[in-house]
């Protein structure tokens, strides 16, 4: 059972005015961040740390993104109700689920099959129909393509040509890009003519983006 009680709710305006205050202005992202409860997205002994605008360990290595982070990468995205959105790094879906608020049809690779196990169901849990896949996100999911929005969250070495590929022409993709320990975001606009504009947007950290499947070791 999933409780969101008061003092929950509470917190997610708090998180809301906090994020807004550092830039975000999406009236459709702050209500997604105010309804979506990040505290499941927690093991019961570090849920005092759900609601700081920080992000945490879930485990292998992995984290959970800053909430301001998830807001900026949301807001970039210019989501429309019913857009097919392709994530690379469901982590431990609050991305996912964000993106399903506010009318998105998610699909979602996470290359770490426990995390892909969890999230799977912490998703299915709240409700929120994001797809989930265990694969590499470098192959982007070509039976699925094209996808009107791309959201990389983890650091991508490069951009990966199958990603941009898998993006209709007036699509988006964001992605944070490695320049040397930290990342620069990055959209890529789709042109019609199948050409790219692209824009950056300042400096992030995330963990990396690596080949294939874990097969359960890494
Ligand atoms: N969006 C997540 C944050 C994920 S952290 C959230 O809301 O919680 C980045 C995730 O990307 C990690 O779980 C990592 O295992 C995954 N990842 C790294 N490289 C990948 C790849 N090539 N394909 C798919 N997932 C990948």
């Amino acid at each position: 059972m999933i409780e969101d009680n008061f003092r929950h709710k509470g917190l997610r305006k708090k998180l809301v005015k906090e994020i807004a205050e550092k830039g975000i202005r999406s009236a459709q992202v702050l209500s997604a961040v105010e309804e979506v409860p990040r505290h499941i997205f927690f093991e019961s002994s570090f849920l005092e740390f759900a609601y700081e605008d920080k992000p945490f360990p879930i485990g292998f290595g992995q984290t959970i993104s800053q909430p301001y982070t998830v807001a900026f990468q949301s807001e970039l995205l210019q989501v429309e109700k019913g857009m097919k959105v392709l994530e690379i790094g469901t982590g431990s879906g609050y991305q996912a689920c964000i993106l399903s608020h506010m009318g998105a049809k998610v699909f979602s690779i996470e290359r770490h099959r426990s995390l892909y196990l969890r999230s799977k169901e912490n998703i299915r849990d709240l409700g929120y129909r994001a797809k989930c896949f265990y694969g590499d996100g470098f192959e982007g999911l070509p039976t699925f393509a094209p996808f009107d929005r791309i959201i990389v969250t983890a650091a991508a070495p490069f951009v990966p040509e199958k990603l941009l590929e898998q993006l209709k022409p007036g699509g988006i993709m964001v992605i944070p890009v490695e320049a040397g320990g930290y990342q620069i975001m990055h959209s890529y606009h789709k042109q019609v003519d199948g050409s790219f504009e692209t824009h950056t947007h300042g400096q992030f950290r995330f963990v990396p983006m690596l080949a294939n499947k874990d097969n359960n070791k890494t």
